[in-house]
């Protein structure tokens, strides 16, 4: 007999993973032709209470609460000077109110959309924004984007004794609550040995499904395409300087046993299994590659440059791929044949066919489009570096810069 509330644990795990809203346009026929139709179709998805079942909060509350760790100390994170720049990040060691001051000074600082420095809780090699370089993760962050506030989530870290800092996004506004909170972990996940990226997206779908149901998210809950174990967070600057500070709040507290918690729940189907990042050959993959993969549907790498994906209308199609089943040829993306290294897609079931590039990313999570598009660099110029022209704000005066090699 299985605990009550595995199987809404389940359930949920599923009802809200990378795919679910796409599964939910394609379900119900909506047509997303423009920004208004997609925001309506993502308003009746972030309408639905996938996360509120009383008995899958009740076993994510019980999780919680058998894995809390340690009293945190030390963190690390790395910062990088721009999204684009995936080279020379640097590491600093912040105490947990340190890295709360370091947040709440960003929250004073101006940058656009896609600007600015950005950081990742992780300890690289060689400063490198690359899974294969990714050596431990020490803080589970997770992204809430307009699905609801921070008020419940607090309550139960309070009460727990859990350390956090949670503070707004750069496009946060009162209708649209948009959010981060940082858990500080226990141990710090290793991706170094076996298949860490892999194992880290399923701790992550787990935590997420679980903190989300005790925040008492609508939706989806908390943001599923910020899985990467080298995920990059930019921190909550404001969008124009006539913005206020992004609110910053912090308790400090005791740490997240990741291992318990996991173990404590069901786990994850990563769906499809062999999705996975790619170690990229060329500098420049085009915006269908880069999409399919932050939507996290793209397949393996095929003959002439093809790549198989899974079809974004998977669910429409007279026999869909199961969750587990890897993408086959039937659905790829062909490699850019045009300047704008934009790509093609092609799908072989009747439903689908040749869909136009527009039609394609209208599908895609909108989140995934637009990481992409931060990464995309059009092939014409492989030359545009990542400074491009625009002023960024400098790293931070006063950051204890790790003086040795990390621990
Ligand atoms: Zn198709």
């Amino acid at each position: 007999m299985t605990a009550p509330g595995t199987e809404q644990f389940t359930t949920a795990l599923f009802a809200t993973n990378r795919a679910a809203f796409s599964r939910f346009v394609a379900a119900r026929g909506l047509p997303l032709v423009d920004a208004a139709a997609k925001a309506a179709a993502r308003a009746a998805f972030d309408a639905q209470e996938l996360l509120h079942a009383p008995e899958l909060v009740a076993l994510c509350g019980a999780a919680v609460a058998g894995a809390v760790g340690q009293a945190v100390e030390n963190v690390t994170i790395t910062i990088w000077e721009h999204l684009r720049r995936t080279a020379d990040g640097v590491p600093y060691s912040f105490t947990w109110s340190g890295l709360a001051s370091q947040h709440a000074t960003w929250a004073t600082m101006v940058a656009p959309k896609g600007e600015g420095n950005i950081y990742s809780p992780i300890t690289t090699d060689n400063g490198e924004r690359l899974t294969a370089h990714t050596k431990r993760i020490h803080i589970l962050t997770l992204d809430c984007d307009g699905t609801g506030t921070w008020d419940a989530l607090w309550r139960v870290l309070v009460e727990l004794g859990i350390a956090a800092v949670t503070h707004q996004s750069g496009g946060f506004t009162p209708a649209t609550p948009k959010w981060r909170v940082l858990i500080p972990l226990a141990i710090p996940f290793d991706t170094e040995t076996g298949d860490g990226g892999t194992t880290w997206r399923m701790a992550y779908a787990t935590a997420r499904v679980a903190f989300g149901a005790l925040a008492r998210l609508r939706g989806a809950g908390f943001d599923p395409a910020t899985d990467n174990a080298n995920n990059a967070w930019f921190p909550g600057y404001r969008r124009e300087p006539a913005a206020a500070p992004r609110q910053v709040l912090y308790t400090g507290g005791r740490t997240l046993d990741l291992a318990r918690l996991t173990a404590a729940l069901p786990a994850p189907t990563m769906s499809p299994a062999a999705v996975t990042r790619r170690t990229w050959t060329t500098t420049a993959p085009s915006l269908l590659e880069l999409a399919f993969e932050e939507a996290c549907l793209l397949g393996s790498a095929l003959t002439r440059g093809l790549s198989a994906v899974v079809c974004p209308w998977n669910d429409c199609h007279s026999a869909p791929l199961a969750s587990n089943v890897s993408p086959t040829s039937a659905s790829v993306i062909f490699p850019p044949n045009s300047a704008a290294n934009v790509g093609a897609f092609f799908c072989a079931h009747a439903s689908c066919g040749a869909k136009s590039v527009e039609e394609v990313l209208a599908m895609l999570p909108e989140e995934a489009v637009h990481r992409a598009r931060l990464r995309h660099v059009r092939s014409t110029s492989p030359s545009a570096s990542w400074l491009g022209g625009t002023e960024l704000p400098s790293l931070p005066a006063g950051l204890p810069r790790l003086p040795t090699e990390l621990p």
